[in-house]
């Protein structure tokens, strides 16, 4: 088991923080055969919340993938309990929003899509005002 974490830099800009509807979040992740060292041409996304069953065994994971090239198959989990937000305390550095079991595949690209939650300051002031 390898864990690669994803981190993320962001400029914020009266925004408190930023975060992914975790765990339904879709993860759309390019992935490289630690086997043969081929990547996968298009996006494929894993959701901590969906679970396939493997094959040759009776545990369940997140993705999948068999590879074209050398036909070997690789999973790779979402880890629990991994997932946290970048916040304007993070501005200016890199920071890890997610982190990655991976048997036999490593991401080597991300491509952030719909599924983002955003909490503006002006929010928070506002919360604080009601309390
Ligand atoms: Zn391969």
């Amino acid at each position: 088991m390898v864990k690669i974490a994803l981190q993320i830099r962001a400029q914020l800009e009266c925004i408190e923080k930023l975060y992914t509807n975790h765990p339904h979040y879709q993860w759309f992740l390019k992935l490289k055969c630690n086997s043969c060292g081929e990547v996968t041409e298009k996006f494929h996304d894993l959701t901590e919340a969906d679970k396939v069953p493997q094959k040759h065994n009776r545990s369940e994971t997140n993705l999948l993938i068999k590879c074209k090239l050398c036909s070997r198959e690789n999973s790779i989990d979402v880890i629990e309990g991994s997932n946290a937000a970048f916040t304007n305390n993070d501005i200016g550095k890199f920071k890890t929003i997610v982190q990655f079991d991976c048997r036999g595949v490593e991401p080597v690209d991300f491509e952030p899509k719909s599924g983002w939650i955003v909490e503006s300051e002006d929010k928070v002031k506002n919360l604080m005002m009601w309390i």
